[in-house]
């Protein structure tokens, strides 16, 4: 996902340049790892760590169980039903199972970060949050972040930064409603200078997966800034950066290679994008990106089922004219590409 100069910064120890990826979950790791290893490769201390919470977790499940049943089974046996007081007993049961699962929730949560300093913990559980989704690691992030030291937090912001934007913007709908007061007060920052950051990471993140991965969600970038600020400032950078000169004379060919899904963003919201260029008196702008959609060939849409199956005969033999699929297995692998790549059309 995103791939940013994150990379070189070890997630367990900000001071150090990443030399190698932990080889179970890929997070950057450094030397001065302790020595943890699977099949002679070396992994970091979470993916170290997880049997064994993951061993913990099924005793959880098991004693809460062996618990419950017993004491259900022992309520109906012993307790006399008049007076309702079988039901008091249940009641009773209720805050005891509930002590029963935080506590044994906590020491999961101990076993599974042992061995890791508060702020050690931080950039991983990021990483975790952005690739699962999981609200759980956001939380245990925030409280992490809430107990590190001034000198820490300073130490640490700009590798924080540059893991956390593009984990928010990827799973944005996965936040509390005021994650954004939270998140400020405790990176002890105020809205336009989080703003700025935001901006400058995404721009960065954007311009990156443009300019590599033929990827940029142009949309999301002006809905998320949206969220975050009203400073148009940056949305204005932004549009300046991706109707550079280096764009405007692109080759067709690496114009369609780099900058394919940056145009099916620009073409999906054209409206949009020139009222946001108009607002913000970017003309000459404005002029180079409708220039730019010029170029682009949007694709085509099938009407029906048999016009599907048409277009992708079609796309095949124009394949075949051109030399790029031969054999059977080729045809194959090339169907399964233009598959992939509708997909991606239609999620977007
Ligand atoms: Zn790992
Ligand atoms: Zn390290």
């Amino acid at each position: 996902m995103s791939k940013t100069a994150n990379e070189e910064i070890c997630a367990f120890h900000y001071h150090n340049k990443s030399t190698l990826k932990c080889a179970l979950c890929g997070l950057p790791i450094c030397d001065s790892e302790e020595d943890f290893t699977i099949d002679g490769k070396k992994i970091c201390a979470l993916c170290s760590n997880s049997p064994k919470a993951s061993k913990f977790r099924k005793y959880i499940q098991l004693g809460t169980l062996l618990i419950t049943l017993p004491s259900v089974i022992l309520i109906f046996w012993l307790v006399p039903s008049e007076n309702s007081y079988q039901l008091w007993a249940f009641l009773a049961l209720v805050p005891i199972m509930i002590g029963l699962l935080i506590g044994g929730n906590r020491l999961l949560t101990r076993i599974a970060y042992k061995g890791l300093e508060k702020h050690q913990m931080i950039l991983p559980l990021i990483r975790y949050f952005e690739a699962s989704g999981n609200d759980q690691f956001y939380k245990i992030f925030v409280k992490n972040l809430k107990k590190l030291s001034d000198e820490e937090l300073e130490e640490m912001r700009k590798p924080l930064y540059e893991y956390l934007i593009p984990a928010i913007i990827f799973n944005y709908s996965k936040l509390h409603e005021n994650w954004k007061e939270d998140l400020l007060k405790y990176l002890k920052l105020d809205e336009i200078a989080f703003a700025k950051i935001f901006a400058e990471v995404f721009k960065t993140l954007l311009i990156n997966i443009a300019v590599h991965d033929a990827k940029a969600d142009l949309s999301k970038f002006i809905f998320y800034l949206g969220e975050i600020t009203e400073n148009d400032e940056i949305i204005r950078d932004y549009i300046k950066a991706i109707s550079s000169n280096d764009i405007k004379n692109l080759k067709d060919d690496l114009l369609k290679r780099d900058y394919d899904m940056l145009l099916e963003e620009l073409f999906l919201y054209e409206e949009i994008f020139y009222s946001v260029c108009d607002r913000l008196n970017l003309q000459k702008e404005k002029e180079a990106l409708a220039a730019l959609l010029k170029r682009y060939e949007p694709p085509t849409v099938p009407k029906s089922a048999v016009d599907a199956i048409k277009l992708k005969r079609d796309q095949v033999l124009e394949m075949q004219r051109k030399g790029l699929v031969s054999s059977k297995g080729d045809f194959e692998l090339a169907d399964e590409e233009t598959a992939e790549s509708e997909k991606t059309t239609e999620e977007s």
